[in-house]
C-alpha cells in the first residue's frame, strides 16, 4: 500500500503537476479547443480604437450608424464573414460597428469599454464562446456583436439566464442600440403572443433561452402564417453559456395540449358500434382499410346518443371518435391485429405476426380499441411538440456565447455546437485567493466547522457568501447560524428579481448571505454594496469571502461560485468545506472507499492528509468525464428524433404557407385523390377546397407528430431492455424510430382523405372556421425535469460511474493518461 502511495505521489510530482501547471499545454494535450493566443483579436482592437469617434457630435454618430445599417441591408447577408473556423478576418464594417458601439457606450452609459470586453465581443462576433471572468462586464461585451449582426435587420437574440436578467439587460443596454438607430425588445416569459411578436421583430431581442424555445414550439402548431411569433433565426448570443448550452441543454422543452376531449363515454360508444351491423350501418372498402358510416348507421347512432346531427360542427370530435370506434370494431381483429395481455393492448406486426413491444396506434384509435376491449384508460394531455435546448440552439445559423467558465466546457462546446472557446484574461488580474479544501469525515463535523468559520470571519465585519447544494441545506445552515446568534440572508425565493437584489447586497460589511450555487447568477456583487464609501472598509478586510459547502459534480460549477469573489481585481478569497458523507461521494459509493483507503475514522476536526483532497479532485474529474459521456449518449438518442422533427416541420411549414398562393397550391389531396378533390372543388369552389385541404393537413400532421412523440417516449423508456437481450439499444432504437417515422406520411395522407370524405358527406355549405377542426383549444408548455429517457446513469451499458470513480481513486493520475490515450486512439481511428 505504502509503496503504491509513493509511486503515485512520484508520478504526480514528476509527470502530472508540471503538466497541469501550464493550462494551455494541458488543454492542447487533452484536445481542448481553446484559443489563448489573442494576437489577432488585439490587432482588430487596435484598429477599433484607432477609429476614435470621440470628436464627433451625437448627430454625426447617428448618421454614420444609419449609413452602416442601410449599407448592410442593401446587400444580402453582408454581416456574414463566412466560415466560422476561418481565422478572424478584419473587416471594415466590423471595425466601424465596434467603434460606434464603443463611443455610444461612453456617451449613453458612461462606461468606457475595456480591451477585454472588445476582445470578448470580437470572439463572439466570430462565433466563438468567450470566457471572461465574472464582473468583467459581459453584458456590455455582448452589445458589440449584437449590434454588428443586427445591422442586417434579421434579428439577433441575446439569450439570458433568467427572465429578470432578460429585462434588466434589455433596459440597461437598450439606450446604446437606440442611440445608434436600432430597435431593442424583450420577450418576457408569459407575455401575450402579440407582445412577443413585437419583441422578436426588433433588431435585438433579449429573452431567456427557454422562452425563445417555447415560442418556437408554439410556432410549430400555428394554424396560419400570421400566428407565427418568431422570425427566421439569424444569430443568438448566449449568456452564461456553459450553464445554458451544456448543463440545462438536454432537458426537453415540451408543449402539450388538450383538445375538446371526450365529452362522451368511450365505453358506451364502443357498445353501440358493437351492436350495429356491417352492410347496413357501415361499409368497408375493398382492401378492408377504410370504413365509412352509412346514412342509416349515422341516424341510428344519432338517436342512441341524442347528440343531434353527427356532422354538426359541435360533434366533430365525437364523429372522429365514432370513426375510430368503427375502425376498431370493423377493421382490427383481436388475436390477429392485436392481442390483449395484462390488461394492455399489444399490437401484432402484420408482416411477422409477432407482437411488437410498446407500439401504439394514434391516440384516438388506441383509445377506441381499449374501449372495445373494456380496458381502463388514463386521460391526460398529449405532447404536441418537444425539443431539447441543445437542438434548439442548433437551429440558429450563427451561435456564440459568453461565460466565466468556458474553458472546462470547451470540449463540449466543440462537440455539440462546433464552437471554439476564446479565453480572455480579465481587465485587471485577479488577486483572489483560493484556499485549500477543508475535508471532514462526516456531515456534522463539517456543519459545525462552517458555523465556526462564518462566526470567526463575520465578527470582523467581512462579508461572507455561502454557496450550498440545495435550498434545504441553505435553510438548515441558516437555522444553525441563528442559534449561533448570526443574522443572515437566505435565498430561497423563487423570485429572480428579489434574489438578484439580495445577492447584490452580499458585499456589504457584515453581510452573511446563503444561497444555492446557481441562485443569483448574473448579478454583480459590489464590495461595500451600493455605498461607495463602504467599499474601502471591505477591501481592507480582504473583500468577499466565499464558502462552498459541497463540491459539485462538475468542477466548473465550483469555479463559478469562487468567481463571485475577487471581481475586477478586488481582493477576495474562497474555501470549500466538504465531508466524505456528502452526496457527491455517497451517490457514487465513494464514502466507504475513501474511509477505507485512508484508514479514517470519524473525527471532529479536519482531515490532515493531502492525499484525501487529491483523491477528491480525481473523483470529481472522473464523474465529470462520465457525465460528459452520458450527455453524449443522450445526444445520440435525441439526434434522430430531432432530424425527424425538422423534416416534419419543413413539411408543415410548406403546408402553412399554402394559403399565400392557394391558386397554385398542389396539396396532398389533389395529388393523391384527384377525383375527390375535383368533387370538393366543384362543390365549394377551388379556393375553399384548397383551404379545407390545407387546414385538414395541418391538423393531421400535428396529430401524427404528437402520436409519434408519444411512441418515441414509450420506446425510449423500454429500449434499454434490448441490451439484456444482447442487442445494442441505440441501434435498435434508431431502427424502430425510423420505421415508425416512415409511417407518418401515409398515415397523414390517409387521415386527410378520410376527413375529406366525411366533410363531403355533410349537407349544405362549408364553413371553414366552424367545420374544420382547429388545433387544441388550450396548450401549455413545460420542461421535462427528469432526463428525457426516463432512465439514468445505470442504463449506459457497461458504464458504472460509481465503479469508475472508485477505480479512479486507485488509478489516480492515470485518469489523465486515459484522457490522452482516448484522444490519440480517436485520432487514429479517424
Ligand atoms: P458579468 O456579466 O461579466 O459578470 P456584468 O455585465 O454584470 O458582468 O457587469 C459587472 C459590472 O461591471 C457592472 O456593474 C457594470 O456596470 C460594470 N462594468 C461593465 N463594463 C464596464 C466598463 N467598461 N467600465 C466600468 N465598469 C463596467
Ligand atoms: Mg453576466
Amino acid at each position: 500500500m505504502q509503496h503504491q502511495e509513493k509511486v503515485k505521489t512520484l508520478a504526480f510530482k514528476k509527470v502530472i503537476r508540471p503538466f497541469t501547471k501550464t493550462r494551455a499545454l494541458f488543454d492542447k494535450a487533452t484536445g481542448n479547443p481553446v484559443e489563448t493566443n489573442l494576437d489577432v483579436y488585439r490587432g482588430v482592437v487596435s484598429a477599433v480604437k484607432f477609429l476614435d469617434f470621440r470628436g464627433l457630435p451625437d448627430r454625426e454618430l447617428k448618421v454614420r450608424s444609419e449609413a452602416l445599417i442601410a449599407d448592410s441591408r442593401s446587400v444580402p447577408d453582408v454581416s456574414d464573414h463566412g466560415d466560422m473556423n476561418a481565422p478572424f478576418p478584419p473587416h471594415d464594417r466590423l471595425i466601424e460597428a465596434f467603434a460606434l458601439v464603443r463611443e455610444a457606450s461612453r456617451r449613453v452609459l458612461h462606461l468606457d469599454p475595456f480591451d477585454a470586453q472588445l476582445i470578448a465581443g470580437l470572439a463572439m462576433a466570430s462565433w466563438k464562446i468567450a470566457e471572461l471572468p465574472t464582473g468583467e462586464g459581459k453584458t456590455l461585451a455582448a452589445v458589440f456583436p449584437a449590434y454588428f449582426y443586427a445591422l442586417s435587420g434579421k434579428g439577433v437574440h441575446v439569450l439570458t439566464f433568467n427572465d429578470y436578467l432578460a429585462r434588466r439587460d434589455a433596459v440597461w443596454m437598450g439606450p446604446i442600440y437606440e442611440f445608434l438607430g436600432l430597435t431593442v425588445g424583450c420577450a418576457r416569459e408569459g407575455a401575450p403572443a402579440g407582445d412577443k411578436r413585437r419583441a422578436y421583430a426588433c433588431d435585438v431581442t433579449y429573452a431567456t433561452a427557454k422562452e425563445a424555445g417555447f415560442d418556437f414550439l408554439r410556432d410549430g402548431i400555428a394554424s396560419s402564417v400570421g400566428d407565427l411569433i418568431h422570425r427566421p433565426f439569424h444569430m443568438a448570443l448566449v449568456d452564461e453559456a456553459d450553464s445554458i448550452l451544456i448543463d440545462e441543454a438536454r432537458v426537453p422543452l415540451v408543449i402539450a395540449g388538450v383538445g375538446e376531449k371526450a365529452t362522451w363515454d368511450a365505453g358506451r360508444l364502443a357498445g353501440l358500434i358493437k351492436m350495429s351491423s356491417p352492410e347496413c350501418d357501415y361499409e368497408t372498402d375493398a382492401e378492408h382499410r377504410n370504413v365509412f358510416l352509412t346514412d342509416e348507421g349515422a341516424a341510428r347512432l344519432e338517436t342512441a346518443l341524442g347528440c343531434g346531427s353527427l356532422y354538426d360542427t359541435k360533434n366533430q370530435r365525437l364523429l372522429e371518435a365514432v370513426h375510430c370506434a368503427l375502425h376498431a370494431e370493423a377493421l382490427l381483429r383481436r388475436d390477429v391485429d392485436y392481442i390483449v395481455s395484462d390488461s394492455r393492448i399489444e399490437i401484432v406486426d402484420e408482416f411477422t405476426g409477432r407482437v411488437v413491444d410498446n407500439r401504439h396506434w394514434p391516440d384516438g384509435l388506441q383509445a377506441a380499441v381499449e374501449a372495445k376491449e373494456g380496458l381502463a384508460r388514463k386521460t391526460e394531455g398529449c405532447v404536441l411538440g418537444s425539443i431539447t435546448l441543445q437542438h434548439f440552439f442548433r437551429l440558429y445559423p450563427r451561435l456564440s456565447g459568453m461565460t466565466a467558465t468556458a474553458r472546462p466546457a470547451a470540449r463540449e462546446f466543440k462537440e455539440f455546437y462546433g464552437l471554439n472557446t476564446v479565453v480572455v484574461p480579465p481587465n485587471r488580474p485577479s488577486v483572489r485567493v483560493d484556499e485549500p479544501d477543508r475535508i471532514y469525515t462526516h456531515r456534522e463535523a463539517k456543519r459545525t466547522a462552517i458555523v465556526v468559520e462564518i462566526a470567526r470571519v463575520h465578527s470582523g465585519g467581512r462579508p461572507v457568501l455561502v454557496g450550498t447544494a440545495s435550498v434545504r441545506e441553505s435553510e438548515e445552515l441558516a437555522a444553525d447560524l441563528k442559534t449561533a446568534g448570526i443574522a443572515c440572508e437566505v435565498l430561497n425565493a423563487k423570485n429572480d428579481e428579489l434574489e438578484a437584489r439580495i445577492i447584490a447586497g452580499a458585499g456589504k460589511p457584515g453581510a452573511v448571505t446563503i444561497s444555492t450555487n446557481m441562485a443569483g447568477r448574473g448579478t454583480d456583487i459590489k464590495l461595500g454594496g451600493e455605498d461607495e464609501r463602504e467599499r474601502d472598509r471591505v477591501v481592507a478586510l480582504g473583500g468577499l469571502y466565499v464558502i462552498g459547502t459541497n463540491r459539485h459534480e462538475s468542477l466548473r460549477i465550483d469555479t463559478q461560485l469562487r468567481g463571485r469573489a475577487g471581481r475586477q481585481g478586488d481582493p477576495g478569497s474562497t474555501r470549500f468545506f466538504i465531508s466524505l458523507e456528502d452526496d457527491l461521494f455517497e451517490r457514487y459509493g465513494l464514502t466507504g472507499r475513501l474511509f477505507k483507503r485512508h484508514r479514517l475514522s470519524r473525527q471532529p476536526g479536519a482531515v490532515q492528509n493531502g492525499l484525501v483532497s487529491r483523491d477528491v479532485w480525481h473523483a470529481q474529474r472522473v464523474i465529470e468525464g462520465q457525465n460528459f459521456d452520458i450527455r453524449r449518449s443522450l445526444w445520440k438518442y435525441s439526434e434522430l428524433v430531432e432530424m425527424q422533427r425538422r423534416i416534419i416541420q419543413n413539411w408543415r411549414r410548406s403546408v402553412l404557407a399554402q394559403d399565400a398562393d392557394l391558386e397554385t397550391s398542389s396539396g396532398l389531396v389533389p395529388e393523391k385523390a384527384p377525383a375527390l378533390f375535383a368533387d370538393a372543388a366543384a362543390r365549394f369552389g377551388k379556393r375553399q377546397a384548397g383551404e379545407l385541404e390545407r387546414r385538414l393537413t395541418l391538423v393531421q400532421i400535428d396529430d401524427a407528430w404528437s402520436d409519434h412523440l408519444a411512441w418515441v417516449q414509450d420506446t425510449r423508456e423500454s429500449i434499454h431492455l434490448v441490451s439484456l437481450g444482447g442487442k445494442n439499444p441505440l441501434g435498435e432504437f434508431q431502427r424502430l424510430a425510423t420505421a415508425a417515422f416512415l409511417g407518418i406520411r401515409p398515415k397523414v395522407e390517409k387521415a386527410v382523405i378520410t376527413a375529406f370524405h366525411i366533410l363531403l358527406g355533410k349537407e349544405g355549405p362549408l364553413d371553414l372556421d366552424a367545420d374544420v377542426l382547429k388545433g387544441p383549444s388550450s396548450t401549455w408548455t413545460y420542461i421535462v425535469n427528469e432526463d428525457q429517457f426516463g432512465w439514468g446513469i445505470e442504463m449506459l451499458s457497461g458504464k458504472n460511474i460509481g465503479l469508475a470513480a472508485g477505480a479512479a481513486l486507485y488509478a489516480g493520475p492515470l485518469y489523465v493518461f486515459a484522457l490522452l490515450i482516448n484522444k490519440f486512439s480517436k485520432k487514429k481511428s479517424r
